[in-house]
């Protein structure tokens, strides 16, 4: 039995990751009196093993690309190879000086901090370290970790995850990625950009399948050009030790072998002995289930990020953190539309999403309520500059608002903010096309993507 600490918060928070930290931050922002328990690092996945150490390594790919590429440019340079010592000491010292930015945010908002494992012990308390923490709320936020498929075991040396991949202490010669979604295109992307032979094995009918077919198919056809190979709708068999490596078998009869396996087949909740259960919480396979204000079923319990059901993704995650926060201060909150959350794949080329796909909004308008534009980055004067090809499509409502930005090219990621403001305030192109975009920038490209779909196409070739 943990020993009662004096002080009863308003709230405690089981995870100190995107979802649990946004949700301190604003929590002790709005005067609330707040403890954050961490059994590991402070900010959490995203920080130490996600979004900031794998966008580094692409842009240590890009720099390698860069290079090899810059006779194009006019440019003499060579390239040398990778010095992954040197690779990984430029990542860490971007993730340690966020790190140590967070701590200073966290300890300046006078939130108690507690490094230790926690376990729910009550609908109002957590224990840890022997300790009971009391709150007048608890939100959990325990995030999530790489998932395998029945039967593959994980080794850490030949078969490994996303976390293993980020350590790796060389290039691999050849690499088999299994899983072509967000994270399984990214590390695809990096290994190719520092030299590896790489195929991603993927059993829906496309890489990045989430997206809308058409980016799903230009990044296919870019990734050709790039060398990376695939196998799409491939169901993955089996694997095997070689002398020097692994050997993956797909149903489909076909082998493929590499150095090493990456398993990227998603992420799955952290919520197994945790003492959710015992307090009466909804969960479905692992998964805590909340409703629209991200409470669960038990009143005094609210849930955020990779645990709940809704998009992994750090963004996400510290919007619910808002969210949770902003409802348990007393403010009035509104639910999140999670087909307005922007959707980047920092791949090169990278893909960038928000509202819905083409197949989506048929589904919901009707076939004949659908209408779709494309703008191809050939004839974008920056993106020519850049020798970057792709394209943004836009999907509309029938005399409607765009419902939907499809976007593919290198650094497009950075023109999602445009394309969620455009979905989110339910834009009608003639009201984006209104709009002047400088000359010659890539975002131009989504201003003429809308001056296509209001019927005053400039620079299209359609
Ligand atoms: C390789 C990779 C790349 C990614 N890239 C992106 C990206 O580019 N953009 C993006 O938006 N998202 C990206 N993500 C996803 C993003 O990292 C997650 O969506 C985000 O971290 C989720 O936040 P969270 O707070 O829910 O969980 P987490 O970040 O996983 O945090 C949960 C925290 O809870 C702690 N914890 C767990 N159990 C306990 C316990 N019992 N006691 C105390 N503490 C506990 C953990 O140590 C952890 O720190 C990526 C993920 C991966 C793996």
């Amino acid at each position: 039995m943990a020993n009662d600490a004096s002080t009863v918060f308003d709230v405690v928070i089981l995870g100190g990751g995107s979802g649990g930290y946004a949700a301190a931050l604003r929590a002790a922002q709005l005067g609330l009196q707040v403890a954050l328990i961490e059994k590991n690092k402070l900010g959490g996945t995203c920080l130490h093993q996600g979004c900031i150490p794998t966008k580094a390594l692409l842009h240590a790919g890009e720099v390698a690309d860069q290079t090899r590429e810059a006779a194009g440019f006019g440019v003499k340079a060579t390239f040398e190879g990778i010095d992954i010592n040197a690779v990984h000491a430029y990542k860490d010292g971007v993730i340690s000086g966020l790190y140590k930015g967070l701590q200073g945010l966290v300890a300046s908002r006078k939130i108690t901090y507690v490094e230790g494992e926690g376990r729910l012990s009550s609908p109002t308390s957590v224990d840890v370290n022997g300790q009971r923490y009391t709150g007048r709320h608890v939100v959990l936020a325990t995030g999530s970790v790489p998932k395998s498929l029945p039967g593959l075991t994980i080794d850490g040396d030949r078969v490994i995850s996303s976390d293993h991949a980020l350590k790796l202490d060389r290039v691999p010669k050849s690499a088999i990625v299994l899983g072509g979604g967000v994270i399984g295109v990214e590390f695809a992307s990096v290994w190719r950009s520092f030299g590896a032979e790489v195929t991603i094995i993927e059993a829906l009918p496309h890489l990045a399948p989430l997206e809308d077919e058409n980016s799903s198919k230009l990044l296919e056809r870019a990734f050709r050009k790039r060398g990376i190979k695939f196998e799409l709708g491939a169901r993955f068999a089996g694997v095997e030790y070689t002398e020097t490596g692994v050997r993956a078998s797909l149903e489909n009869g076909k082998q493929v072998e590499a150095e090493i396996m990456l398993v990227a087949v998603g992420r799955g909740p952290v919520s197994q002995g945790l003492g959710y259960e015992e307090a009466g919480v909804a969960m479905d396979r692992g998964y805590v289930l909340v409703d629209e204000y991200l409470q669960t079923n038990v009143p005094t319990i609210s849930a955020v990020g990779d645990l709940i059901p809704t998009l992994q993704l750090a963004h996400v995650g510290f919007a619910e953190g808002i969210l949770v926060a902003e409802r348990l201060a007393g403010q009035k909150v509104v639910p999140i539309d999670y087909d307005g959350v922007p959707r980047v794949t920092y791949c090169n080329p990278e893909v960038a999403s928000v509202g819905i796909t083409e197949a989506k909004a048929k589904e919901i308008y009707g076939d004949d309520k659908v209408v779709t534009a494309k703008f191809n980055l050939a004839g974008n004067g920056k993106s020519k500059i850049l020798k970057t090809a792709g394209e943004i499509k836009l999907v509309q409502v029938k005399d409607g608002a765009v419902v939907g930005v499809h976007m593919v090219g290198e650094r497009m990621g950075e023109q999602v903010g445009e394309a969620q403001l455009i979905y989110n305030w339910e834009a009608l192109p003639s009201e984006v096309a209104q709009l002047i975009h400088a000359h010659p920038t890539q975002n131009e490209a989504l201003g003429e993507a809308h001056l296509a779909l209001a019927g005053k196409p400039l620079h299209n070739h359609d």
